[in-house]
């Protein structure tokens, strides 16, 4: 066998990669990591973890005014950006500074640097003027923002990773898309006082999720004040002495001071010498892998993002302990994509797992029978708000299994959390009805779930 200076050689330190490494490396191989820019990747450094932050610095203004509602005066409350993003980045150092130390225990040499394939078993660290060679490679190179780069003046916009270090809080921001990131950061920026307005191509946000979700939340997040164009398509922006104008396909031009682009994330491959290793990528543009998440190239795998398959951390790092466990522990494991719970952090968030109404509708042999619930949080009990709060079973008929849960509404994602492990477990409506209920609660309308919908009480909240 070639003498190579690694065993495993992994291109890009985010979750899935430093997993990967630190576990190879723990069971007794030479490993090392190249990342190009900080430990941690997308979710640590520009993404989950940042985005939580500023999910909750936006979230005070709500609870201040829920506050008022019992009784609390809190007199001249402001917010300053800069103190909030010097304390966030400060946070994020912390983290990715663990992260390294952690690769560094368990004995992975960490490459500063970019490193593109030369061949199946080279690689070449950019400007440093190093080649380095391995036994097998690991890509999880992650994703990247795309943008419309045709669209006259899109060089105007921003996208999520800028808009984690504005100098200063925009007086107006207005956001494009409605996946994840669009509403999430439309939440954000509306509960620190920025006029918001999100404008989407299709006709409800979130494509994909529960319906009852969709039309829920976008009423929400309006009572929250975010303005919510649907159906409309940008065709150019332009700066003017005021702001930034976007103008729309039907006519319509909106002067804001900000323009973030959140129309989808890219597997990032540009560059990456991928063709002299033999490694293909699906029409999409993504690395294209077995189930075991092996390339096209023999001794190469890719996880995360750059597959493009559930793109969540958690389903990353689970990629990665399946890859340690196929390759190096004689134990072939594929990740099993069924039932991921997941969560959108807008205001109200969003907590998910199992099927839509209509995805069981298609998937089940029988009829579904479908729970719904909407009531007001005690919690607003003592304010004008009129917010709602969403639940939603999905039930085979046939199994009586619970195959789909959907909440919208505070705390939505701790739920969706303990609601997956009953979705992943295939238990039945009477077994989560056999669950006593904790009271008062919002989480007991799980167990508590009595009235089939029915064409009859379908109502709209
Ligand atoms: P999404 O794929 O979720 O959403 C992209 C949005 O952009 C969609 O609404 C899409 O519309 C719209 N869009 C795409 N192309 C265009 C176009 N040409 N013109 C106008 N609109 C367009 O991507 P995000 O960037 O929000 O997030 C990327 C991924 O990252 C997510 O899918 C998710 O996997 C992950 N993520 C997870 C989070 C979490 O777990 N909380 C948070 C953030 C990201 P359409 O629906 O019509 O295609």
């Amino acid at each position: 066998m070639a003498d190579y200076d690694y065993d495993l050689f992994v291109i890009g330190a985010g979750s899935g990669g430093v997993r990967a490494a630190r576990l190879t490396a723990l069971g007794g191989k030479r490993v090392a990591i190249a990342e190009e820019f900080k430990v941690g990747g997308t979710c640590v450094v520009r993404g989950c973890v940042p985005k939580k932050f500023m999910v909750m610095a936006s979230e005070v203004s709500h609870a201040l005014e829920i506050a008022e509602g019992y009784g609390w005066t809190i007199p001249d409350a402001t917010f300053d950006w800069p103190t909030f993003i010097h304390a966030k980045d400060v946070e994020i150092g912390r983290l990715s500074g663990i992260y390294a130390a952690n690769l560094g225990k368990a004995g992975v040499d960490l490459v500063h640097g970019r490193a593109v394939l030369k061949d199946a078993h080279t690689v070449e660290i950019i400007g440093k003027g190093r080649t380095i060679t391995a036994e097998k490679i690991l890509i999880a190179t992650g994703g990247r923002p795309w943008v419309p780069a045709d669209m006259p003046g899109i060089e105007h916009a921003i996208t999520s990773e800028e808009a984690f270090h504005l100098p200063e809080l925009p007086k107006r921001i207005l956001i494009a898309g409605g996946g994840y990131i669009a509403v999430e950061f439309a939440g954000i920026f509306a509960g620190l006082g920025v006029e918001t307005t999100l404008i989407y191509r299709g006709p409800n946000i979130l494509r994909g999720f529960d319906d009852d979700v969709r039309a829920h939340l976008a009423g929400e997040i309006e009572k929250r004040g975010i303005k919510v164009i649907l159906g409309c398509q940008h065709t150019a922006i332009e700066k003017t002495e005021t702001g930034l104008v976007n103008r729309l396909e039907n006519g319509m031009e909106i002067e804001t001071d900000i323009i973030m682009f959140a129309t989808g994330r890219v597997p990032y491959v540009k560059d990456l010498g991928l063709e002299t290793a033999g490694v293909e990528l699906t029409e999409a543009g993504a690395i294209k892998v077995d189930e075991f998440s092996k390339t096209t190239a023999d001794n190469i795998w890719a996880i995360g993002d750059v597959t493009d398959r559930m793109n969540l951390t958690p389903v990353a790092i689970r990629e990665a302990v399946a890859f340690h466990e196929t390759v190096y522990r004689d134990n072939p494991m594929a990740f099993d994509y069924e039932a991921v719970a997941t969560a959108v952090f807008s205001q109200p968030p969003v907590g998910t797992v199992g099927l839509t109404e209509s995805e069981a509708r298609h998937s089940c042999p029988g009829e579904v029978d479908v729970y719904v619930t909407r009531f007001r949080p005690m919690k607003y009990a003592f304010t004008g708000s009129d917010e709602r709060v969403l639940m939603k079973l999905v039930v085979d008929a046939t199994s009586q299994k619970v195959v789909g849960v959907h909440i919208v509404g505070p705390e939505a994602p701790e739920m969706i959390q303990l609601a997956a492990i009953a979705v992943k477990a295939g238990l039945t409506k009477a077994q989560w009805d056999a669950a006593c209920a904790v009271h008062p609660t919002m989480a007991e309308e799980l167990v508590t779930l009595k009235e089939k919908q029915t064409p009859a009480n379908v109502s709209a909240g």
